[in-house]
C-alpha cells in the first residue's frame, strides 16, 4: 500500500473573503482568517454596531483555547470569573441535588472554564479585528440575497441608506444567525425542505448589579462565589453566575414560551413583563424570588429559543454556513457561541491550507470544514436538548430516577443528568482541539492512495481512517508503470511518500528513481531486504513459504472467470495485517473487500502477481547508500511480518539520508496506520511540517 502526500500551492492570501454577520461566528471568522494571513476580508452586518443584548456568557475551555490563539483571550479573561464549582438545586426548596467540582478543568484542559459578559467577548474579538488591516466592516448593510454560489460566489447587499449592490468574492461565509437568508437559499437550491423549529421555550436574560445584592447576605454569597447555580423545576430552570469581576450577577432562565405564542410575529428578543416573569417562577424559593424582584420594571429581556431541523449540508459551491445559521442550539450546554467560534477556527485552518482559489479547491476545503464540524456540532445540539429534557422533568418516575442519579453524585458515582456538568460530556466538548484535527484532515486531503498492482475500492472501513478519508476523493486506478509516473499523470512535482509493507520498499525505489521530486519517505512495517535467511533469523516471517502455496494455487493456463479468494487466505492476510484479535467488524469488512478486489480471471492474475512480487522482490541494501532524502521509519512492536530487530539494522544503512529515524510504536500491528492511526498521523504531520521546505 502506498500513499503520496503532494505539496500543494497555497491559496492566494489576497483572495476575497466575504463574511455575512458580525456576531460571534462572523467576528471569529474574520479574525481567524486575518491571523492566517488573508488580506482581503469584508464583513457585512445589518445592525449599525455590535449591539449585543446585555447578558452573560459561558467561556468554556474549547472556546478559550481558540480565543487565546487569536490573541484576545487575555483581555476577556481579565474581568471574567473563574468557575470552580456548580450547584444544582431544587427550584422550589433550594435543596441541593448535586454539587460538582470544576477545579479540575483548568488542569485537565489547560484552559479554565470562565463566565463573562457578552460585550466583553464580542468587544475583544472586534478590537482584535480592528487591529487587522485586512478586515473591513460594513455596518448597517444587510445581505439581501445570494446571486451566485460559484465559481465566483456573489451576494447582493443593501446599505440602510443606499442602493443595493453586488459583492463578488472567492469565498462567502454566512454567519448570519438563526434567521440566515443564505441557509434558506441553499435549501432552496438543493430542494431540501428543512425549517426553523420552535422549541416552545423562551429565556429571560437578567443582570443584577452588585450593589443591589450586597445588603442581602444570601445574595452576596452568590455574587461572591466562583460558582454556577442551577435551580430546576418542571419545564423551567434558572442558571446564574457572577460576571464582570463579580460586579454583575447574571441570571438566565428557560421557561415555556407563552408570550411569543400569543404574539407570533414578534422578534426573537423582546421586552418581557416583570409580573409574568414573577408569576412563571412563583413557586421557586424566596432567594430566587428576591433576585427576580430586583429587576427594574421595563428591563425584562425575553429571548425566544429556536433551533433548526438538521441540514443535509452546510456547503454549497464556494459558500459555507457558520454558527447559528447551521447549528442553532438550546442553551443548556452553553456551547452555541463556542461552536460558532470552533467553526471559524476550522475554516481558517482549512482555507489557509487550500491549494488555490479556484472554485473546486475551495469547495473541497469547505467540505473538509464540514467533515470536521458538522457531526460534532449536531451531536452537541442533541445533547443540549437531552439535557433540557432531564432538567425540566415534572413529578413522576423519570424525575425520581433523575434525582437518584443526582444523589449518587454525593458518593462520586455515575453520570450527571445536567450534562453540562458531566465529566464525560466535558471531555467530549473541552478535550477537542480543533486546531489539531482540522490541519490533519486538510493534510489528508492532499494524500493520494496508490494501490500498486492491486486496486482497492475506496470506502469507509470501521477502523481504517485513511480509507475513510479517501472516500471523499476519487481514487487512482492501478498503474502498472513505475510509481513516479503517478506523479507525472497528476502533474505533482514534489511529494512525500508513505508506504506500508512492500509499499515501504517502494518508497525507497521512488526516492532512488526521482531524488529531485521526493521530499521524504515514510516506510511503515517493512523490510529493505529480499525475503532472506538474514531477515528470518531476525524474526521476520517466512515470506517464501507464505507466498509459494498461494502462487501455485493461482497459476493456471486457462481462464478462471469464477475465481474467488478462499476465506482462509483472507483471514491469513487480516491476521498478519491487523492482528488475530482485530474486531469482528474489521474482519468482516476486509473479508468482503479483499474478496471483491480479487474476483474472476483478472483478480486471480493480480493476486498471483502481487504474491510473486513479494516473494521475488530484490534486496535494496546496496542502494540505500544512495538515498538522500529524510527517512522516517515507523514500525509496530507487534508486527508479525517484519521485525523491529530487522528495522533497527536496516535504518542504519541509510548512511547518506538527510535524516534517518526509526520510531517504534508499542503494540502496533503490521498495518500500523490502521492499528495506531493517531500515532502515525501525528508523527507524519510533524515530519512533513519539518521537511516540506527542504531544498533538493
Ligand atoms: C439564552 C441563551 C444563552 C446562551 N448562552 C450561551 C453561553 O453561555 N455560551 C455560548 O457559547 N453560547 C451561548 N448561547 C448561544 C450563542 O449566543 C449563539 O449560539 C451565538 O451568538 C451564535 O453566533 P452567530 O454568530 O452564529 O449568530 P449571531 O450571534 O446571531 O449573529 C448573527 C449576526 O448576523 C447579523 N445578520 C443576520 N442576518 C444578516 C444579513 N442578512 N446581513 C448581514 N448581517 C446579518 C445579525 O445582526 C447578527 O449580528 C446562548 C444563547 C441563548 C439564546
Amino acid at each position: 500500500m502506498l500513499f503520496l502526500y503532494y505539496l500543494p500551492e497555497k491559496m492566494d492570501r489576497g483572495s476575497k473573503i466575504v463574511i455575512i454577520g458580525a456576531g460571534m461566528g462572523g467576528l471569529a471568522c474574520a479574525l481567524a482568517l486575518a491571523k492566517e494571513g488573508f488580506t482581503n476580508i469584508d464583513v457585512y452586518e445589518t445592525a449599525s454596531n455590535l449591539g449585543f443584548v446585555g447578558a452573560g456568557i459561558q467561556l468554556a475551555p474549547n472556546m478559550a483555547r481558540i480565543l487565546d490563539r487569536l490573541g484576545c483571550w487575555a483581555d476577556i479573561e481579565k474581568d471574567a470569573v473563574d468557575l470552580l464549582e456548580t450547584s444544582i438545586r431544587q427550584g422550589d426548596s433550594d435543596k441541593e441535588l448535586a454539587h460538582v467540582d470544576l477545579v479540575y478543568i483548568r488542569e485537565t484542559y489547560k484552559y479554565p472554564h470562565m463566565v463573562g459578559h457578552r460585550s466583553s467577548l464580542a468587544g475583544s474579538m472586534y478590537e482584535g479585528c480592528k487591529k487587522e488591516k485586512a478586515i473591513r466592516f460594513h455596518f448597517s448593510t444587510a445581505a439581501q440575497e445570494v446571486e451566485s454560489f460559484g465559481p465566483k460566489p456573489a451576494i447582493k447587499v443593501k446599505p440602510r441608506q443606499g442602493e443595493p449592490y453586488t459583492v463578488e468574492a472567492d469565498v462567502i461565509l454566512a454567519s448570519d444567525g438563526i434567521k440566515s437568508v443564505v441557509r434558506t437559499k441553499i435549501l432552496e437550491e438543493i430542494k431540501h425542505d428543512a425549517k426553523i423549529v420552535d422549541t416552545n421555550q423562551a429565556a429571560y436574560r437578567i443582570m443584577l448589579k452588585r450593589e443591589e445584592m450586597e445588603n442581602d447576605p444570601e445574595l452576596l454569597e452568590l455574587i461572591e462565589g466562583n460558582k454556577v447555580t442551577r435551580w430546576i423545576g418542571e419545564k423551567r430552570h434558572i442558571i446564574a453566575y457572577p460576571v464582570s469581576s463579580k460586579t454583575i450577577y447574571n441570571l438566565s432562565t428557560v421557561q415555556p414560551d407563552k408570550n411569543f405564542a400569543e404574539a407570533p410575529s414578534a422578534t426573537y428578543t423582546t421586552k418581557g413583563s416583570k409580573s409574568v416573569m414573577l408569576d412563571t417562577f412563583s413557586d421557586f424559593c424566596p432567594k430566587v424570588q428576591r433576585m427576580l424582584n430586583l429587576v427594574p420594571d421595563g428591563e425584562v429581556c425575553e429571548w425566544k429559543l429556536r433551533v433548526h431541523s438538521p441540514l443535509p449540508t452546510w456547503i454549497h459551491g464556494s459558500v459555507a454556513l457558520v454558527g447559528d445559521a447551521c447549528h442553532p442550539t438550546l442553551p443548556h450546554l452553553a456551547q452555541g457561541a463556542a461552536q460558532a467560534i470552533e467553526d471559524a477556527a476550522v475554516l481558517a485552518a482549512v482555507l489557509s491550507r487550500c491549494p488555490s482559489n479556484d472554485a473546486e479547491s475551495i469547495n473541497k476545503s469547505l467540505r473538509v470544514y464540514e467533515k470536521v464540524r458538522k457531526e460534532r456540532a449536531e451531536t452537541l445540539v442533541e445533547l443540549a436538548a437531552a439535557s433540557g429534557r432531564a432538567l425540566h422533568l415534572g413529578e413522576g418516575e423519570a424525575k425520581a430516577e433523575r434525582d437518584k442519579m443526582f444523589a449518587a453524585l454525593k458518593e462520586k458515582q455515575g453520570a450527571v443528568p445536567d450534562k453540562w456538568a458531566d465529566a464525560d460530556v466535558q471531555k467530549k466538548i473541552y478535550g477537542f482541539d480543533c486546531y489539531q484535527v482540522a490541519p490533519r484532515l486538510e493534510f489528508c486531503k492532499n494524500m493520494i492512495d496508490v494501490q500498486y498492482m492491486s486496486y482497492v475500492e475506496q470506502r469507509s472501513g470501521p477502523r481504517n481512517k485513511y480509507l475513510y478519508l479517501f472516500s471523499l476523493f476519487p481514487p487512482i486506478h492501478p498503474l502498472r508503470e513505475e510509481p513516479t509516473r503517478v506523479m507525472d499523470a497528476l502533474s505533482i512535482p514534489h511529494a512525500f511518500v508513505l508506504g506500508t509493507s512492500q509499499g515501504g520498499w517502494i518508497t525507497v525505489r521512488m526516492a532512488l528513481l526521482a531524488p529531485s521530486r521526493i521530499a521524504g519517505i515514510i516506510p511503515l512495517g517493512t523490510s529493505m531486504d529480499f525475503e532472506s535467511e538474514r531477515t528470518r533469523a531476525l524474526g521476520c516471517w517466512d515470506g517464501i513459504e507464505a507466498c509459494t502455496g498461494p502462487i501455485n494455487d493461482w497459476t493456471s493456463t486457462s481462464q478462471t472467470p469464477d475465481f474467488e479468494l478462499k476465506e482462509s487466505y483472507c483471514d491469513f492476510l487480516i491476521d498478519i495485517g491487523f492482528g488475530k484479535d482485530c474486531s469482528k467488524d474489521v474482519r468482516e469488512f476486509w473479508r468482503k473487500t479483499i474478496k471483491s478486489n480479487y474476483r474472476g480471471d483478472d483478480g486471480r492474475r493480480r493476486a498471483r502477481m502481487a504474491a510473486i512480487n513479494l516473494r521475488e522482490r530484490d534486496g535494496l541494501h546496496g542502494r540505500l547508500f544512495d538515498v538522500k532524502c529524510p527517512v522516517l521509519w515507523l514500525h509496530g512492536t507487534a508486527d508479525v511480518v517484519y521485525s523491529v530487530e530487522n528495522a533497527k539494522e536496516e535504518i542504519e544503512l541509510f548512511v547518506n539520508a538527510e535524516s534517518k529515524e526509526l520510531i517504534t510504536v508499542d503494540g502496533g500491528a503490521h498495518f500500523l496506520s490502521a492499528s495506531h492511526p493517531t500515532e502515525v498521523d501525528k508523527t507524519l504531520i510533524e515530519f512533513v511540517g519539518k521537511w516540506k521546505g527542504r531544498s533538493y
